[in-house]
């Protein structure tokens, strides 16, 4: 279990990925650990599952650079289930892994989390990027990933009609030119299609608010509200109910139209502003979602 960060500390792909390597040794028998893709830079996309149950929840986060707590949120979730002898994770580990497995992906952009933590001056497109950048060295607002572009505007769900898309690499919203250009997004839309989810989590972090509706017909959003609503109630978080035509292109979007099940993102931080999540923020961020998979997990059993 994790205890936090310190002010300044970082959680970085290479603690990640040495995190996941001792897990493996750890618990080999509990976990499975693989690699779903590489990121632009070469860097692994890492997929964890625990539990041999039918009912799958996925569950990524640091879409987007600057979001990289939410990655650390993911990997204090993982321990929490292999280790924590108290409720609710002591009985979804020894009573549920049977019905039900969480499949884990802390990291979708991890060049993009590594220019904002160590700046550009490892990557191959150091010189694009501080252009992008409008000139600046300062990357601790990026969003998008190494090539400019905002992997959560990739996949093809109403991704022409976009809204606000600057038209080139930017630090965010850039929707590439075409879906799935970026080897990121397409790992993880790869994966997807290939396994079967029955809810899918999308953690970013701004707004302490839940999407969860997108462009869905009425029929799915009475069947996905109860659900929903559950959420809302134990992370005392917003339940967001689309104004107008929504913009598109997400990946929670176009798993709620792919595939009709419930699908969530969830922003774990009040408004912060266009930069990481201060890391005095995260105990009270573990607090608010230490229910979520729980809430999920027994809504799949029908208990
Ligand atoms: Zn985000």
């Amino acid at each position: 279990m994790r205890n936090g960060l310190k002010k300044d500390d970082i959680y970085s792909y290479s603690k990640l990925k040495a995190d996941l390597e001792a897990l493996k040794e750890k618990f080999p028998e509990q976990i499975d650990l693989i690699t779903i893709g590489s990121s632009v830079e070469g860097r692994n996309l890492y997929a964890l599952r625990i539990g041999t149950g039918k009912k799958a929840i996925l569950c990524h986060g640091a879409h987007h650079a600057r979001e990289w707590l939410t990655t650390y949120l993911i990997m204090d979730f993982i321990d929490h289930l292999l280790t924590d002898c108290s409720w609710p994770w002591l009985t979804m580990r020894e009573e549920w892994l049977a019905d039900v497995s969480f499949c884990f992906i802390p990291m979708v952009n991890p060049d993009g989390v590594t220019l904002v933590q160590e700046g550009s001056e490892k990557s191959q497109y150091q010189k694009e990027l501080i252009s992008w950048n409008q000139g600046s060295t300062d990357f601790t607002s990026w969003k998008a990933n190494s090539r400019g572009v905002d992997l959560n505007r990739q996949y093809p769900a109403d991704w022409e009609s976009i809204q606000a898309d600057p038209g080139k690499p930017s630090p965010s919203h850039y929707k590439g030119n075409c879906p799935l250009s970026e080897p990121e997004s397409r790992a993880l839309y790869q994966f997807v299609q290939q396994n079967h989810f029955d809810c899918a989590l999308a953690y970013h972090s701004s707004g302490e608010e839940i999407f969860w509706r997108y462009t869905l017909p009425d029929h799915l959003v009475h069947q996905h509200r109860s659900l929903a609503e559950k959420l809302a109630e134990v992370t005392c978080y917003q339940l967001i109910e689309p104004e107008g035509t929504p913009s598109g292109g997400g990946f929670t979007d176009w798993f709620l139209t792919e595939f009709k099940r419930p699908a969530f993102t969830i922003e774990i931080a009040p408004f912060i502003g266009p930069r990481p999540v201060p890391n005095h923020l995260y105990k009270q961020i573990f607090e608010a979602n230490e229910l979520v998979l729980y809430t999920i997990a027994s809504h799949l059993r029908g208990d």
